[in-house]
């Protein structure tokens, strides 16, 4: 088939960018490796920046979220037997909506397949060729053997950190930026409310603990942990004792228990891909960097790269005109860093042992987590800064 943009991927990236394409009239496909129950049902993300959802809002891409998800204005840190309330959103008038990155997903198919858009599921993307000629193709596999070929003028990578278009940019016209911060998180979904209504931060000397509410019904937990942890190691009953006791702050915690429905280790880790395009094809989302979720920025970079490339996809259909796409990645790069310097910010906030400094003197550390701690509860305009980065406005 043949079409003007290929995406490959079904993540936010790629559906927020197929959508956008779609709403002007260029023609798209999304090919997706996965099936679609399997893409729908996938729980990751769960905190929605204000300034994507400002951006789901202006598109009408929101009516989900603005039905079942949650406004949030306030976190919590909890540290040495004290709470520390954060109330961003009056710092910068704008909040957080909790909506859980599934439901956005089955949001976005569901109104690009309604609207005649077309998504090929359970066709991996398995040969890129022609970035260099007037088309582009891109090969996939289908489980019943069969080759669908898709030729086109542009593909967006969209296909997250394990897929197969960033390793199709040859090395020599890449920098690859990557940290490892040596930390690990037992990441839980819990099927139980959270015991307050808040995003939790533990910092905890057995290390972080995160609690941070999902739907009424569903709690996603964190646990730090060494980062290659055998999942072996995690009965639910120690997940429940360890959460009970690193989130307590006045020696209990009234932690609903529950069934435990998901989880795994996650490596704190973070790459940059610089730039994030290479000829014909532009990479967004997860296939172009990767943050640690400790500010819960993935995907709204995602969706944030398929704003900036529809716009330049839209701007060259419709004149010919192909600076934007030129500069793609030049705008991008910018919020994609400060993005990173607010998560590394955050990590040390979190972890007293995230310095890579040989010498790690974790009593040092936990003083200045606690000054940070002070800092923001006293101090507005130091408050102000987190609360911009957190809350995620435009840069
Ligand atoms: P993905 O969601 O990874 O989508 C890529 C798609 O491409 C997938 O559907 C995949 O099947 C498909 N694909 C891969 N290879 C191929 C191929 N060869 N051919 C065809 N299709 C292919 N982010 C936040 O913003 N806030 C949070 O609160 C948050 N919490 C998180 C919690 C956890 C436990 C995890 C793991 C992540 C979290 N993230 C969070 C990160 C967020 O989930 C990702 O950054 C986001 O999914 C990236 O979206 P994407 O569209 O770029 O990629």
């Amino acid at each position: 088939i043949s079409t003007q943009a290929a995406i490959v991927g079904a993540g936010p990236a790629g559906l927020v960018l197929a959508l956008l394409l779609q709403k002007e009239g260029i023609d798209c496909v999304v090919v997706e490796r996965q099936s679609r129950a399997y893409v729908e049902s996938r729980a990751r993300a769960g905190l929605i920046e204000h300034q994507i959802v400002e951006l789901l809002r202006k598109h009408g891409f929101s009516e989900g979220m603005d039905l079942n998800g949650v406004p949030h204005t306030t976190c919590e840190f909890r540290h040495g037997g004290r709470r520390y309330m954060i109330p961003y959103g009056d710092h910068v008038h704008a909040s957080h909506f909790v909506y859980p990155q599934q439901f956005i997903v089955q949001d976005l198919l569901q109104l690009f397949i309604s609207r005649g858009g077309i998504v090929f599921f359970s066709h991996p993307a398995v040969k890129i060729e022609g970035l260099e000629s007037d088309r582009a193709v891109i090969t996939c596999t289908s489980s019943e053997n069969s080759v669908l070929k898709v030729e086109c003028d542009f593909i967006a990578g969209c296909d997250g950190f394990q897929g197969l278009c960033r390793s199709s940019i040859p090395s020599t016209d890449t920098k690859i930026f990557s940290k490892q911060y040596g930390i690990g998180w037992l990441a839980i979904l819990a099927e139980v409310p959270s015991s307050t209504k808040k995003l939790v931060y533990a910092l905890h000397k057995s290390g972080f603990a995160g609690q941070m509410p999902r739907t009424s019904q569903i709690t996603r937990y964190y646990l730090e942990c060494p980062p290659n942890d055998q999942l072996s190691n995690w009965s639910d009953d120690r997940i429940w004792s360890e959460l009970g006791k690193r989130l307590a702050v006045d020696g209990d915690e009234n932690l609903i228990q529950g069934p435990i429905v998901e989880k795994r280790v996650l490596n704190m880790r973070s790459v940059v891909m610089e730039p994030m395009q290479y000829k014909r094809l532009f990479l967004a989302g997860d296939a172009a960097h990767i943050i640690t979720p400790v500010g819960a920025k993935g995907m709204n970079l995602a969706i944030s790269d398929a704003d900036v490339l529809a716009n330049a996809l839209i701007h060259y259909f419709r004149s010919g005109d192909e600076v934007l796409l030129r500069e793609y990645s030049h705008v991008c790069l910018p919020r994609v860093w400060k993005t990173q310097e607010f998560s590394d910010w955050m990590i040390r906030l979190i972890h007293s042992n995230a310095d890579s400094d040989q010498n790690k003197d974790k009593d040092f550390s936990d003083r200045l987590r606690q000054v940070r701690l002070e800092r923001l509860q006293q101090t507005d305009t130091y408050a102000k800064l987190f609360a911009e980065s957190y809350v995620g406005l435009k840069q």
